[in-house]
């Protein structure tokens, strides 16, 4: 059965990805609106009402804009944390509510999440590892800088789905003021280009078959250019084998392809 997931969007409008072992279907955040999310899932062949359950990383609309709407007439367990609940303001049925803790592994119909905390401002950002038949899948989205907790987290997965959210030339040079500039690159906003070359140069463990970048910045990044500089790193890489990694995209207007373990 193994293990398989498609990001149904990605970007600052919209992030959510389903996570799936052909049988039971996990959505990790719904960030995209109820009804888009539910018109991406049918692209992928999958009637919403067959999601078994949500997993959120943390409040922010583009996170959890969808998961109650979505939520509303399934009989589903909703997984977050405590934090992330009350700082999202959503109502959320307290039966559907799993609550969750940053370090500590739950079940999820088979899958094992582990939720790990990542510096971001918010009440409680979480990544999480999820494990299925030995399969280890990565998710690392809304970050300002990889801290040793992440890139312990990402060691040994087959699979990583990791934010290349702007390039900073473009950051500082485009349009957004310059308080939210400031956000973006603070240690608590979001990672660039440069942190994800500097971790394919440095510390990525060669391990994944695919890296997918996502939450690629409309205003601040392109993605001809998240993908060079990481291709950049990787291939300036020696001494060690990753020649089997491939580097992806995610995209916020489109399904990415289905990757399966
Ligand atoms: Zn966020
Ligand atoms: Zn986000």
């Amino acid at each position: 059965m193994g293990l398989s997931f498609i990001v149904l969007g990605s970007g600052s409008s919209g992030n959510a990805t389903l996570v799936s072992d052909g049988e039971t279907h996990i959505l990790v955040d719904v960030g995209l609106s109820g009804r888009e999310t539910a018109k991406r899932l049918r692209e992928c062949g999958i009637e919403p009402e067959r999601i078994s359950a949500i997993v959120v990383s943390h409040e922010h609309g583009d996170h959890c804009r969808g998961v109650g709407p979505f939520a509303k007439d399934l009989e589903i367990p909703v997984f977050m944390t405590d934090a992330t609940l009350s700082g999202s303001g959503m109502i959320l049925d307290s039966r559907k509510h799993q609550r969750i803790q940053s370090g500590e592994s739950f079940d999820v119909y088979g899958f094992l999440f582990t939720g790990f905390s990542v510096p971001h401002d918010s009440a409680d950002p979480l990544g999480f590892v999820i494990e299925k038949d030995e399969i280890k899948l990565g998710i690392a989205l809304d970050l300002g800088y990889l801290s040793n907790l992440v890139l312990e987290r990402l060691k040994g997965c087959d699979g990583i789905i990791l934010e290349s959210n702007h390039d900073v030339r473009m950051l500082k040079v485009g349009p957004y003021p310059w308080a939210l500039k400031q956000r973006v690159l603070s240690r608590r906003g979001h990672l660039s280009n440069d942190s994800v070359a500097q971790f394919l140069g440095n510390d990525f463990d060669g391990q994944a078959a695919h890296i997918v970048l996502a939450h690629l910045s409309q205003k601040n990044n392109l993605p001809e250019l998240a993908l060079l500089s990481a291709q950049r790193a990787l291939e300036e890489r020696s001494g060690l084998q990753i020649g089997g990694t491939k580097l992806e995209l995610a995209y916020q207007d489109k399904i990415s392809r289905a990757y399966r373990y």
